[in-house]
This record gives C-alpha cells, sequence and structure tokens, in this order.
C-alpha cells in the first residue's frame, strides 16, 4: 500500500509524530512489530514531567564517583563489560555535564519541557482519556534537612521559570500521606506534571486516534526497510509491504540499529529500568505519585498496582537482567511505603535512550533522502513523545516550527 510517510516504532515518540503528520493532511502508515506502546513507553513512571526543565546531568562530585565504584547505590548501577564500552559516550556525557555546558543545554530542553503539557492535553481531549489521569503533581521526598533544603533551592529556581511548587514540612507531608513510615524532613510537591494510571493505555488511546482519522496501523518488522531504485522507502508488515517517499525511525533504543544500515549512527547511552507492581494494603492508600529523592526510584499508584520503577543501570542490550538494583529498592521501600507482594511474575526491563549532551535526537537524517528520526528522549521521551511530534511534522511539511529545532539536530553527532 503506499502512503505520504511511513513511521516506524509506535512507542509514545512514534505515535506522537504519526498524529501530527497526520493532522498536516499526509497519509501515514505507522508499523511497529508489536502492539502500540508496548516497549518503554509502557513500563515507566508514567508522568508527564512539566518539572522536568533541566535533563539529567552526570554527577561530577567525588563523592558520587567514589560512592558508585562499589556498584551498590540504589539510585544508579552499571555493568562493568558495559562501562567498559560505552567509555567514549561517557566520557562525552561526563564532558556535557560541566557547569557552563549544562547550563546551555538546560537551557535548550525546557523549550520542549515547556510546551510538554499542552502538546498531551490536546491529544489527551481528542482521545477522550482524561481518566487516565490518576494525579495531578507528585512528590519529592527527603528525609535529610540538608538534601530538601538543597532540593528548595532548586525548586525556588525553577519557580523563576514558570514551574509551580509547593514546600512540605515534615508534618504537611504526614497529613498528606498518613501511609508512609518514618522520619522525613520533608517534601516538595510539583504541581504541575499529571500522573499517568497506565502508561501504555495512554499511548494505545492515541494510537486509537491516529486509526480513527484513518491512520493506517500495521504489525511489521522495521529491520526490513529498503529503499526502491525510484527512491521510495519499503517495509514488510503483516497485512502486505507498505511503500512511501518519506520514512520517520521512531524506534526508541533500537534506531540506531537501523539508521546505521543505511550509513547514519549517533552515541546513545542506554540507561535500562526495571518495574514491579505490588499488591496495595487494605486502608493504607498512597494518593500520589513519590519518589524518593535520596535513593531514586518512583513508586506510583497505578492500574496495575503500586508501580516500583528503578533509577538508572548502564548496561549494553545484550547484557544480562541484573535484579540487585529493583531487590535493593524494594528493600528500601517496604520499609516506608504502603506495598505489599509482588504481582508480575518477573520485572519488567527497559531502557532509556539517553544521549551524551542529554537532549533528544530528531529532524532529516544527514545524507539520507526522505529518512528522518525521532529518538534519544532519555528519562522523559513519554513526556516528550507530542512535542517532538509536532516539531518533526513542521520540518517533514516544511512549516515553521515555534521552537528552534537546531540544538536537536540529527547531524550535530557526524564527525
Ligand atoms: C524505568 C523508567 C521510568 C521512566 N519514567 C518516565 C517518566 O515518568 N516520564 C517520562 O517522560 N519518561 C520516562 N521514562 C522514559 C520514557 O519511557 C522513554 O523515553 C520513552 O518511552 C521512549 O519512547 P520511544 O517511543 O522513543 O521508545 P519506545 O517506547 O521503546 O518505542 C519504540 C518502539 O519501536 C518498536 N520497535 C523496536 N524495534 C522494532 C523493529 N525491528 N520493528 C518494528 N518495531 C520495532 C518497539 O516495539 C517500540 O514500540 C522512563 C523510562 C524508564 C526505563
Amino acid at each position: 500500500m503506499k502512503h505520504d510517510v511511513i513511521v516506524l516504532g509506535a512507542g509514545m515518540v512514534g505515535v506522537s509524530c504519526a498524529l501530527h503528520l497526520q493532522a498536516r493532511g499526509l497519509s501515514v502508515a505507522l508499523v511497529d512489530r508489536r502492539a502500540p506502546g508496548m516497549e518503554t513507553s509502557y513500563g515507566n513512571a508514567g508522568i508527564i514531567q512539566r518539572e522536568a526543565i533541566a535533563p539529567y546531568a552526570l554527577p561530577r562530585g567525588l563523592g558520587f564517583l567514589l560512592s558508585g565504584m562499589t556498584n551498590r547505590r540504589v539510585d544508579v548501577r552499571y555493568q562493568a563489560g558495559s562501562v567498559a564500552r560505552l567509555i567514549g559516550p561517557l566520557w562525552s556525557y561526563y564532558r556535557h555535564s560541566a557547569p557552563e555546558a549544562y547550563q546551555q543545554i538546560a537551557r535548550e530542553y525546557e523549550t520542549l519541557i515547556a510546551r510538554s503539557l499542552d502538546t498531551h492535553e490536546q491529544l489527551m481531549d481528542d482521545a477522550s482519556v482524561r481518566h487516565l489521569v490518576a494525579g495531578h503533581g507528585y512528590l519529592m521526598l527527603y528525609r535529610s534537612e540538608r538534601e530538601l533544603h538543597e532540593f528548595f533551592k532548586v525548586a525556588d529556581q525553577r519557580a523563576q521559570a514558570g514551574v509551580r511548587h509547593t514546600k512540605l514540612s515534615s508534618a504537611e507531608l504526614a497529613q498528606a500521606e498518613p501511609s508512609l513510615v518514618g522520619e522525613f524532613a520533608g517534601a516538595v510537591r510539583w504541581t504541575d506534571p499529571l500522573a499517568i494510571s497506565s502508561p501504555g493505555d495512554l499511548v494505545q488511546a492515541y494510537a486509537r486516534l491516529f486509526a480513527q482519522r484513518r491512520g493506517s496501523l500495521h504489525l511489521g518488522d522495521a529491520t526490513t526497510l529498503r529503499k526502491t531504485d525510484a527512491g521510495h522507502w519499503q517495509v514488510d508488515a503483516a497485512d502486505g509491504m507498505q511503500e512511501a517517499p518519506q520514512v520517520v525511525v521512531a524506534l526508541g533504543p533500537w534506531t540506531t540499529t537501523l539508521t546505521q544500515r543505511f550509513g547514519y549512527t549517533a552515541p546513545v547511552i542506554p540507561k535500562r529500568g526495571y518495574h514491579m507492581h505490588y499488591a496495595r494494603l487494605p486502608d493504607k492508600p498512597l494518593h500520589s505519585t513519590v519518589i524518593d529523592g535520596e535513593y531514586g526510584f518512583v513508586v506510583a499508584p497505578m492500574k496495575d498496582g503500586l508501580r516500583l520503577t528503578t533509577g538508572a543501570e548502564l548496561a549494553v542490550p545484550d547484557a544480562p537482567r541484573a535484579h540487585g538494583q529493583l531487590d535493593a529498592a524494594e528493600a528500601v521501600a517496604r520499609g516506608v511505603f504502603p506495598i505489599g507482594q509482588r504481582v508480575d511474575r518477573e520485572p519488567w526491563m527497559g531502557t532509556r535512550p539517553c544521549m551524551p549532551d542529554m537532549k533528544p535526537v530528531f529532524g532529516a537524517v544527514p545524507d539520507v533522502p526522505g529518512m528522518w528520526c525521532a529518538f534519544g528522549h532519555g528519562h522523559q521521551g513519554f513526556t516528550l513523545g507530542p512535542i517532538t511530534g509536532e516539531l518533526l511534522a513542521d520540518m517533514v511539511t516544511g512549516a515553521p516550527p515555534r521552537v528552534d529545532v537546531r540544538p536537536f539536530s540529527p547531524a550535530r553527532f557526524l564527525a
């Protein structure tokens, strides 16, 4: 079947690109090897992070580096063999995390995050899925006074950029979440973010909206992508071959495996995460999503139970599963959160596709006519999918984007 554009990958980023291209009047085929929203966009913490105006830098302090050496931290772990293979990108990440470079990156990142909520809300209204919003805002929790006050400073800085919050004392926190156990200095409640009760359901609802608007959705393998003599793209799907003059590669952590066959690659730092659902305890509700600020894991009330998502594990795709980080986070969480028995048979695992300069990558693939890409959204791809889709659709159709897209150009990784 012939279309104007093929979008490869139906995670939050690919589905959002497909919807925005379709809204410009293009006929779009969306192809994934699974149903929409079943990979990274399924297993995340489900927060639309309007507050995340600065991306995660690599901590450069000696304390972090020393404590990381034992590989027993709860928030960050690594697989030694993977680190050896990622030395180049990690060194680049370290350099981009230096204060001056980082400030510029954060300014650019903010231009996307500032539009993330509006672009989601528009799609949520169009898809009639406001019921998937489980809560407004979330809590950042701290035990130590010193850490809390450092975080209050971050909150005050972000307030100057229009990000709203409230500060909670220990007593106010106990009132807001009486089921939490332990001595806490207090918390920050970011009030703008949205907590979604099932991230995969949100992607699927957006994909249904795309199909209702006459988009064509196909099961198929992106690795069958090829170019015809006439310069068109073809990909094999279960219901027949799909063809178009333009293709958007939005395969999340799998993107560069495909694009490098056509001569384009970029240094992705894979940061794995794991999740597990736990039963709710009777009469002990958790009202909002909570990030444990000191241990770097999230507990989110979701459709399938209380979902604990871990921080980052540096691990290349063929590295084995390692459940130690989840077990360590669970051990901390059991002393604090009202979580019951494990619900899932085994932990879910997914990979945040992170770039050394912490910014997503979207736009024309250099030197490959008719190929576009959208990937590398790291810790905030669930948040940034819709604004990425809007800006990519602008570029494909030649419309002026409302954000300067140059900082996100795929060409920045050319030697
Ligand atoms: C533990 C954890 C917690 C997170 N929490 C948050 C959060 O709270 N908020 C937030 O904004 N972000 C969060 N993130 C990050 C976010 O989940 C990702 O950035 C985002 O999901 C990436 O979306 P994507 O569409 O690029 O990739 P994906 O969702 O992975 O989609 C890629 C798609 O490509 C398809 N695909 C791959 N190979 C092929 C092939 N050969 N043929 C066909 N299809 C193929 C896959 O099936 C998949 O559907 C979290 C991530 C993790 C791991």
